[in-house]
C-alpha cells in the first residue's frame, strides 16, 4: 500500500481507531496525524508536580507506583483503590472504585491520564486510564523523552504514539512525505526536511532534536501564513483603483482652518503619507496604530476630506451606534455650513455628513440611503449596517475602519466591494499591536503607526483597589470621585454587566471582539465566583451611598439608541457628573472634562480593554485617575496582571502583557480562513525574528514571474489554507 499525506488513517490503522481519532481529535489522514505534534515529552525522572495542575485539567503523566491499598467504602457498598505513584520527589493519589487496576503494583512504570480532581482539599486523580510499561514492552517505552501528545478520552496519548509508530513501520520512516519548502530555502535556513522533522518530533532521542525539529516545523506554519498575506498584498496591489489627489479651496483646507489646535508632528507626518497614497491609482491598504487619544480621528477626516474634494464619497465604519453617532456630530461639528450642503443655510461648496444606523427609523434610513446613492453625502458615518445590502455609493473612495479589532477581514472586504473600483482603504486600530501580530494578523497591511500624544494632556495616573486585600481602599476611591466632581470634573464607573434579569454581558450591536475576556480564572474555584456586578444595581447602591447627591446616570447596550444618544449628550453637556455604564463607553467616546474612571470588578476585564476604558479619562488638559476595582488578591495571576496595567500606560508594552495572557490560536486564528487553524508550534511571542525572515522569503518567493508554479507542494499548502473566499486573492497573484 503506497501511503500519502492524504492516505485515510482508516487504512493504516484500522476502522475503529481512525473514527475514534476523526470524532474525538479531528485527525482524519496521515497528514492530520503527522502535525499531530506531541504538547510535551515526559522523562523518568521529571514527573508533573500535582501542585502546578488546576483541577479539572487533563493530563498524562508519566510515573512508577509506589503503594497500592484497597479498603471497603464506609458509607456505600464497593471498594476503593488508593495507588500512590510518584517519580523523584513528587507524589500523586490514583483512585479507583471497584475498578480493576490490573498490573498496578509496585514498581511498576506507566503514563497516567485523566483529570485532576479535589477530594478533601487534596488534590487527586480520579480512575485514571493507564497504560504499563512492562518489561517486554517495545523499545518505544525505553525511550529518553516519551511524547505526551495533545489526547481526549477516547484517544490516549499511547494510543497515539503508537499510531505514529505503526504508521512509520508502514512507510519505512516517513519517506514518502515530500517537502515543500524548496531546497535553497532550507539551505539558506539550515532547516531538517520535512520527513526528518516530523521523526524527530515524534520520536525525538534528545532535546535538541526536538529544538530542531520545531524549528523547521514552525518554518512550514509562519511560510505559508505569509504566503497568503503576500498574495493578498500582492492582489491588492495590482488592482486598479482610483486617484484622489488634493485639491485646495476644498472640504480639507476648510477642515484645517476650522481645527482647535495644531497638528502633532506625527499626525502631520502620517497625514502626508495618507494624501502621497491616495493621490495614486493604486488602491491604499494602510493601518494607522495609535495610542489612545493620539487623535487618528482627525486625521482620518482629513484624508476623507481629500477625497471628498476630489470628488469621491469616504465611509467612516465604526464599531458601536454610539460611537459612531458621535463621530457624525464631531465631524459635522467642525465643518459648520460646509456639512450641509443643499440645505439653507449650507455651504453649497461643502457636501453633507450622513449617519447610518441599524436603528435609523425607515424614513430616515431611505433618505440616508438616496443620499448615499446620489452621491450628495460625502462623508457616511455608520455601524455595521453600511455593510448592508441596499446601501449603494455613487462612488466610493476610500473607506475609513475605526477601531479595528471589532471587525474581521471579511466586513473590511465587504465595504470594500461597495465602489465602483476598489476604494483607498485606512485601518485605525486604538490597541497598539505588537510588531509579530502586525506581520501575521495584519500582514496584507501596510503599517503606520502614531506615537506621540497631542501634548497639553494631563495623563492619567492607575491604581488596582483589591478589596480583599485593603477594603478601605474603596472608600477612599469614591472620597475621590466626589473630590473630582467637585471640582467641576466627571467621572466614569464602568461595570461587566447591565442587571436585572439579563444573562450575558452587554448587548452592545458590535459583536464580540477577538480580544474582551481575560484567560480563565487560574484560582481554579470558578463554579463559586459571584456574579460581575451590574451597572444597574451598582448605580442604584452608589446612588443611595457614597455618591447620594451627584447627578449618576446610567448607560447600556440595552437602552434604545435615541436613549443612549441623549445621555452621551447630556453627559458631555456637564448635566451629568457620573456614568454608571458597561464597555459602550470603551471605544472612542471623547468627553475631554471626565477625569475619572472607576472599572469595577476589573479582573474581569482584558488587558486592552482595561488599556481603551483608561484611554476615556486622558482625554483633557486635566490629569485622569483610574481606580481598578477587585476582589482579586495581589498575589494571583490576575492581580498581577491588574498591576501590569496600572504600572504602565505604554500601549505597546500593554499589548505584550495583553498578548502572553491570550491563547495565541485566538490571535492568529483572526488571520486565517479555514476551519482549523495551521498555527501550532507558532509563537506571537517569541518567534518574531523567524516570522520576519518568513515574510521576506514569502515576498520574494511571489515576487518571481513564475511564483509557485516551481513549488507545487507549497502551493496546495497554500492553497490548503486559503479555502474560501479568500482564495480569489490568489488566484489573482
Ligand atoms: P483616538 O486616537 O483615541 O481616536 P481621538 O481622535 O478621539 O483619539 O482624539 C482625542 C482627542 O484629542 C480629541 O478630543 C481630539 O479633538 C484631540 N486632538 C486630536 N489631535 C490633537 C492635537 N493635535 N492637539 C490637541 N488635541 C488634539
Ligand atoms: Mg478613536
Amino acid at each position: 500500500m503506497a501511503i500519502t499525506l492524504d492516505t485515510d488513517l482508516a487504512r493504516v490503522l484500522g476502522a475503529k481507531t481512525a473514527k475514534a481519532m476523526a470524532e474525538s481529535l479531528d485527525l482524519r489522514t496521515v497528514r492530520d496525524l503527522l502535525r499531530h505534534y506531541p504538547r510535551r515529552y515526559a522523562r523518568r525522572g521529571e514527573m508533573t508536580r500535582l501542585d502546578d495542575l488546576q483541577v479539572g485539567d487533563r493530563v498524562t503523566v508519566l510515573a512508577q507506583v509506589r503503594r497500592v491499598s484497597t479498603r471497603r467504602m464506609r458509607n456505600r457498598p464497593g471498594s476503593l483503590t488508593e495507588v500512590t505513584v510518584g517519580d523523584g520527589a513528587g507524589e500523586m493519589q490514583l483512585v479507583f472504585f471497584n475498578r480493576r487496576h490490573g498490573g498496578l503494583t509496585e514498581g511498576a512504570w506507566g503514563l497516567f491520564a485523566g483529570t485532576v480532581g479535589e477530594y478533601r482539599r487534596t488534590k487527586q486523580f480520579a480512575h485514571p486510564d493507564f497504560h504499563l510499561i512492562t518489561g517486554d514492552d517495545d523499545e518505544d517505552w525505553a525511550r529518553a523523552l516519551i511524547p505526551i501528545y495533545p489526547a481526549s478520552k477516547d484517544v490516549s496519548s499511547w494510543v497515539i504514539q503508537k499510531s505514529v509508530r505503526l504508521l512509520l513501520d508502514a512507510s519505512g520512516g516517513f519517506g514518502f512525505v515530500e517537502d515543500p519548502l524548496p531546497e535553497d530555502l532550507r539551505a539558506r535556513h539550515g532547516l531538517l526536511s520535512l520527513a526528518a522533522a516530523l521523526l524527530d518530533v515524534h520520536r525525538p532521542t534528545s532535546a535538541e532534536d526536538v529544538e530542531r525539529a520545531e524549528d523547521r516545523l514552525k518554518w512550514d506554519e509562519a511560510l505559508i501564513l505569509q504566503l497568503v498575506l503576500a498574495a493578498r498584498r500582492r492582489a491588492a496591489a495590482l488592482e486598479p483603483g482610483t486617484a484622489r489627489p488634493r485639491r485646495s479651496g476644498g472640504l480639507l483646507d476648510a477642515v484645517d482652518a476650522a481645527l482647535p489646535f495644531a497638528l502633532t508632528e506625527g499626525q502631520q507626518a502620517v497625514g502626508e503619507e495618507l494624501a502621497a497614497e491616495l493621490s495614486r491609482d493604486q488602491p491604499m491598504h494602510r493601518l494607522l496604530q495609535g495610542e489612545v487619544g493620539s487623535g487618528k480621528t482627525v486625521v482620518a477626516l482629513r484624508a476623507m476630506a481629500q477625497v471628498v474634494d476630489a470628488g469621491g464619497q469616504a465611509a467612516l465604519l465604526a464599531p458601536t451606534e454610539v460611537l459612531a453617532a458621535q463621530h457624525a456630530r464631531s465631524i459635522s461639528g467642525m465643518l459648520g455650513p460646509l456639512a450641509r450642503a443643499g440645505e439653507l443655510d449650507g455651504d453649497p461648496s461643502g457636501t453633507r455628513v450622513v449617519l447610518l444606523t441599524g436603528s435609523l427609523k425607515a424614513a430616515a434610513r431611505r433618505e440616508a440611503r438616496a443620499a448615499v446613492a446620489d452621491g450628495s453625502a460625502g462623508i457616511v458615518v455608520g455601524t455595521h449596517a453600511l455593510l448592508q445590502q441596499g446601501v449603494d455609493f455613487a462612488d466610493l473612495g476610500l473607506v475609513v475602519v475605526d477601531e479595528q479589532h471589532r471587525f474581521g477581514v471579511e466586513q473590511r472586504d465587504a465595504l470594500r466591494a461597495k465602489g465602483n473600483r476598489p476604494p483607498h482603504v485606512l485601518v485605525m486600530t486604538a490597541t497598539p499591536i505588537p510588531r509579530t501580530v502586525a506581520m501575521t494578523v495584519y500582514g496584507d497591511l501596510e503599517t503606520s503607526v502614531l506615537r506621540q500624544l497631542p501634548g497639553g494632556r494631563g495623563g492619567v495616573g492607575s491604581s488596582v483597589v483589591p478589596v480583599s486585600d485593603k477594603p478601605g481602599w474603596l472608600d477612599r476611591a469614591w472620597e475621590r470621585l466626589r473630590e473630582e466632581v467637585a471640582a467641576g470634573r466627571q467621572a466614569y464607573v464602568v461595570c461587566p454587566r447591565i442587571g436585572e434579569d439579563e444573562t450575558g454581558s452587554d448587548d452592545t450591536d458590535a459583536p464580540d471582539d477577538a480580544d474582551g475576556a481575560p484567560p480563565e480564572e487560574d484560582e481554579g474555584k470558578g463554579g463559586d465566583r459571584r456574579p460581575p456586578l451590574a451597572v444597574l444595581d451598582v448605580a442604584r447602591a452608589l446612588d443611595e451611598g457614597p455618591l447620594a447627591g451627584l447627578r449618576l446616570a446610567v448607560l447600556h447596550g440595552r437602552m434604545t439608541p435615541e436613549a443612549k444618544e441623549a445621555t452621551m449628550r447630556a453627559f458631555a453637556a456637564r448635566e451629568v457628573d457620573v456614568l454608571v455604564a458597561t464597555t459602550v463607553v470603551e471605544v472612542g467616546v471623547d468627553v475631554p472634562n471626565a477625569t475619572v474612571m472607576v472599572v469595577m470588578d476589573a479582573d474581569r476585564f482584558g488587558v486592552s480593554q482595561l488599556h481603551q476604558l483608561r484611554g476615556r479619562v486622558a482625554r483633557g488638559e486635566h490629569r485622569g485617575l483610574c481606580l481598578l476595582v477587585t476582589e482579586v488578591r495581589e498575589t494571583t495571576a490576575t492581580g498581577q496582571r491588574l498591576a501590569a496595567v496600572a504600572a504602565t500606560s505604554d500601549g505597546f508594552e500593554l499589548a505584550r502583557v495583553d498578548l502572553e495572557t491570550r491563547r495565541e490560536g485566538d490571535v492568529l486564528g483572526a488571520a486565517q480562513s479555514g476551519k482549523r487553524s495551521n498555527v501550532r508550534l507558532l509563537s506571537l511571542l517569541e518567534d518574531e525574528e523567524l516570522i520576519a525572515a518568513a515574510r521576506v522569503e514569502a515576498t520574494a518567493l511571489l515576487s518571481t514571474e513564475r511564483g509557485l508554479a516551481d513549488h507545487p507542494g507549497l502551493a496546495a499548502e497554500v492553497a490548503a489554507l486559503a479555502t474560501d473566499e479568500r482564495a480569489g486573492y490568489l488566484e489573482k497573484a
